[in-house]
This record gives C-alpha cells, structure tokens and sequence, in this order.
C-alpha cells in the first residue's frame, strides 16, 4: 500500500458537509438552536439552578416517554448511571461482570467502582457489539452453575452476576440472544445505550430491554446536557431505589437531613436538565439529519475499493452517532496515515478506543479469545457525524 485514501476522504467530506477548506469538522459538536437559551436562562433568572428545580423532574418524564422506559433517573453523567445500575443489579465485590472490550474506558470503570472485576467478551463484526454466539460457547466452556443457581468463573471461582452490552456508535446489539442467555444463566442485563439514544432494536428503544439501560449526556453524545447521564428502568421500585441511591439516600422530609445508607451525589443540576429538556425537542430532527449524512458516506464509500461503510444491523434502526468506515484488512500503518492526512486538513477523524483488555489497570483481567476486537483496532475510522454537518444546504 503505497497511497492513502486520504485526499479522497476528504475531498468527499468536504463535498457532502459544503464546508470550505479552512473549517474544522469536530467529531460531534453539539448544536443549540432550539429553546437552551430560553430554558436555562429560565433557570438562572429563577435561581433554581442546582439540586431542586422543576426541568429535572421534566426531563426525566419526557425521557422515559421518549424511550419508552417506564421511568428515568437524571444523573451527573453515563458512568455514574452505570454505577448505580451495576449496585442495583446486585453487582458485589469479588463479582465478575461480562463486558465487550470494545468500548469506552467508562464500561469497565463502573465494574471497577462496585470492587467487582470486568470479565471482557469479543464483539462480531457486523454490529461491533457483543458476539452472543461465542460469548454463549465461552461461559458454557469456563463457567458453572452453582448450588446457589449462580453462573461461577471456574477458572477464578468468582460469580458472573451481570452482562454489559455497549451499543457501539449507535448500532444496536442482538438483543434477543442476549436476552435469553442472560436469563438461562440469570445474569442481569444493563444496557451501555450511552451512544444510542434514539436507537431502535426490532422497533423497541435500546436501553429499555436490560433490567436498567443508561444514556449519557455528554458534549459529544446526540443530545448534551453539557454533562449528564440517565438510568433507564421498567421496574417501578428499582426506579424509586435509583432515585433514592443518587440523591444522597436522603429520608424525605420538609426540613430534617436523614439519611439511611452510604447515598451519592449523583443528581443531575436543575441547569443541566433545562438543556437536556430543550435538545430532546430536537432529537427527532437531529436523527433525520444525521440518517442523511450517513446515507451520503454510504453512496461515496460504496465506490471506494478497500474501504466499506458501516450500515444499520438488520432488524434494527440506528441513531449514526458516530458514522464508521472499515478498511477491508486490518492494517495501523494504512488506518494512521489516513487518520494523519483528514485530521491535518481540519476533518477530526478519529480510530476507535485502545481495547480494555490492553489497558494497564484491566490487562490482568480474565477474557476470552479477542481475535475480532483487536482485528478491529486496526480497521475502524469513525467520520465527522454532528448534526450541523448535514443542515439543509
Ligand atoms: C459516553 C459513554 C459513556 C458515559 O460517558 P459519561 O461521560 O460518563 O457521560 C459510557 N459508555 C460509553 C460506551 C460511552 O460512549
């Protein structure tokens, strides 16, 4: 390989986003052309600004009617939902917890919160999501049910308590296989939907199939609460325990602080929530537009030899947070050069995370056969995707 792919990626971005060659494309920007003036200046005019406020109960409702989730908890970010989810799934100490290697640092770090270990799974290529099939061949290969009815690591003798699956850049996991081995093997399903909010599987919203589901608000996410995080649960009680576990475990009463157990302070701002209400009007919009965008990448990599765009799984309806191109073998040298070339002429393209398996503090960790998640390293590139890119032109 001696040319890179690299000018013609970017003549073609340059194309389809009608942007000049002296404008930086971001990642994922966010875009506030809606009603997040109005709403937090609301907020500050008010002085509601903090731990109470009427746009935190809000959006929660408008989020859990939005998903579909019977009830949403608003959070300070992804990962503190994440914690509490694993706490509220029964996630203890010593536990093992199935987590795709593929992923955001912030996957493992929750497990690591609960003092319980991440037990890394390979992904399939198609959804770069967890690889049910083989995750089911690995745990009937390493694991044993004890008398407790609890699936055991024979290797390391700890409990698998709970699976993790990360719907990568939007494209939503196989669900139902995943929903059924985790019930033959009673572990609990929590959903990583922080990349996919507004991502369907088989018409359902991701995040809403787990026992808990989370989303994250952060700047780079669909919609940005500045930073926030949301958990997604049907069940009304574990709702009610989510809510108590993130407000400091405080005893309600109009004056008294009592508190009955070690809570945390992961509340979402009252300022922060006023932002996210005012962006999650806009989502539909934002998804019809970044639907277009990726359709444009699609129609230009499908002439692109060596190089194929990543589409929707079947069965399913992405959000394209983040649009992917794969290089048809794995290859640093051919993936940096192109990384190299985009980025100098201002497109932020971006290869995806280091895998967890091969980070310092996780490298002990157990996990099975990682051939595809490290295949991938060396082919994924993900594109500009932020709404602006794709405004009517
Ligand atoms: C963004 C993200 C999170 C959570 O991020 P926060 O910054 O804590 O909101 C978690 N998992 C994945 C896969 C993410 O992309």
């Amino acid at each position: 390989m001696s040319e890179s792919w690299g000018p013609a990626i970017v003549e073609a971005i340059r194309r389809i986003s009608g942007t000049a060659e002296d404008t930086i494309l971001p990642l994922h920007e966010p875009e506030f052309a809606g009603n997040e003036w109005q709403y937090v200046k609301e907020c500050i005019d008010t002085g509601w600004v903090s731990s109470v406020g009427s746009y935190v109960n809000r959006f929660e409702k408008d989020l859990a009617e939005y998903t579909g989730s019977g009830y949403a908890i608003a959070v300070v970010n992804g990962t503190a939902a994440l914690h509490i989810s694993l706490l509220l799934a029964g996630v203890e100490a010593g536990d093992e917890v199935i987590v795709p290697s593929l992923s955001f640092v912030a996957t493992a770090n929750a497990v690591a919160y609960c003092q319980a270990t991440p037990h890394f799974a390979d992904v399939e290529p198609k959804t770069l999501g967890l690889d049910v099939e083989r995750l089911d061949a690995h745990l009937a290969e390493i694991g044993a049910v004890g008398s407790d009815g609890s699936l055991y690591n024979q290797r390391t003798g700890k409990r698998i308590r709970a699976i993790v699956p990360m719907h990568t850049f939007g494209h939503p996991v196989d669900m139902e296989s995943l929903l059924e081995l985790g019930e033959r093997y009673r572990l609990a399903i929590i959903e990583d939907a922080a990349e996919s909010l507004g991502s369907l599987y088989k018409g359902r919203a991701t995040g809403t199939f787990g026992l808990f589901g989370i989303l994250s608000f952060n700047g780079n996410k669909v919609l940005t609460c500045g930073g926030g995080g949301a958990i997604l649960t049907q069940d009304k009680e574990l709702a009610a325990k989510a809510k108590h576990l993130t407000t400091t475990a405080k005893v309600p009463h109009a004056w008294a602080f009592d508190h009955d157990q070690v809570g945390y302070n992961y509340r979402m701002p009252n300022i922060n929530a006023a932002l996210g209400c005012a962006q999650l009007e806009r989502v539909p919009l934002f998804l019809e537009r970044k639907r277009g965008l990726a359709f444009e990448y699609e129609q230009f990599f499908r002439t692109v030899p060596g190089i194929s765009f990543v589409t929707e799984p079947e069965y399913t309806r992405s959000n394209y947070w983040l649009n992917t191109i794969l290089l048809d073998r794995s290859d640093m040298v051919v993936r940096d050069r192109i990384l190299q070339d985009t980025n100098a002429a201002g497109i932020l393209t971006r290869p995806v995370w280091t895998p967890l398996h091969l980070l310092p503090m996780y490298a002990a960790c157990p996990s099975m056969d990682m051939y595809v998640t490290i295949e991938m390293q060396g082919r994924i590139i993900n594109l500009p995707s932020g709404t602006s890119l794709a405004r009517e032109k």
